[in-house]
């Protein structure tokens, strides 16, 4: 779906459910900017799909804005194709924390002959770890041609996570530091990562968006933008007050 003058979102490609994950895109002049690669290889290649017929003459490049596999599972496809891959220096995912997650896919399968096909292998068709090949430790700027994004690092969910801001478009892509409709998976971390998340927020907020794209849920426009980030911050402040998150003992993928 096309956002503004440069920018797409790729919205709700799958994961284990009620997950959809999202992706987008940036066009420069001459450079592309993927943000993020969805959950496996097949929907790495629908993102590639649109990325490329954006702008077919432009140079591709991907970043991730965090380390879970709903957000890097493509990579491996971009690296083939010798697409550089930026993301946080922290991102270093292992085969075998790869085939656990595969593991964890299979055994939630609710009919057991799918369960016992390991139908899983299916979600993960030809998909492979793959990290970045570059790596960011503090704020970037990628000039796209014509066009630049702002990476900041927006620590909280994971200690990898950051954000991509267009400020010519007013859009801004946050990965999990934000989440719109789901409530936000707060068990990769403690209370006092939820609390480094809250900072994370001042930093996008002051931005004022005019749009933007969640790592999980439909797209926020105007009015919206300050809900999504109201809903997060008290589930943060809650939890914090708790210090528990509200969904302790559950799912810690995405
Ligand atoms: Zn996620």
């Amino acid at each position: 779906m096309r956002l503004s003058e440069r920018c797409y979102a790729v919205t709700g490609l799958g994961y284990s459910p009620p997950w959809c994950v999202n992706a987008g895109i940036v066009a420069g002049d001459s450079l592309t900017l993927v943000v993020d690669t969805g959950g496996n290889t097949l929907a790495a290649q629908t993102i590639y799909g649109y990325a490329f017929a954006i702008r077919p003459n432009n140079e591709l490049r991907v970043i991730n804005t965090e380390k879970h596999f709903d957000h890097i599972g493509g990579n491996s496809f971009f690296r083939e194709r010798e697409i550089e891959v930026w993301g946080h220096s922290g991102i270093a995912r292992t085969a075998g924390e790869f085939h656990q997650e595969i593991s964890e896919f299979n055994a939630a399968i609710p009919d057991a002959v799918r369960r016992e096909r390991g139908e899983a292998a299916a979600f993960f068709y030809d998909t492979r770890v793959a990290n970045p090949n570059r790596q960011i430790e503090k704020d970037a700027c990628f000039d796209l041609g014509g066009c630049s994004v702002k990476i900041m690092l927006t620590p909280g969910h994971t200690p990898t996570n950051l954000s991509a801001w267009v400020p010519e478009d007013g859009v801004l892509f946050t990965g999990d530091c934000l989440i719109r409709e789901y409530l936000p998976n707060l068990d990769a971390g403690t209370p006092a990562d939820w609390q480094v998340w809250l900072e994370s927020l001042d930093r996008i907020e002051v931005l004022e968006p005019k749009i933007v794209v969640a790592g999980h849920g439909p797209v926020a426009r105007g009015d919206e933008v300050r809900t999504v980030f109201q809903n997060v911050r008290r589930v943060l402040t809650e939890s914090i007050e708790r210090g528990s998150s509200p969904t302790a003992n559950r799912s810690k993928r995405h």
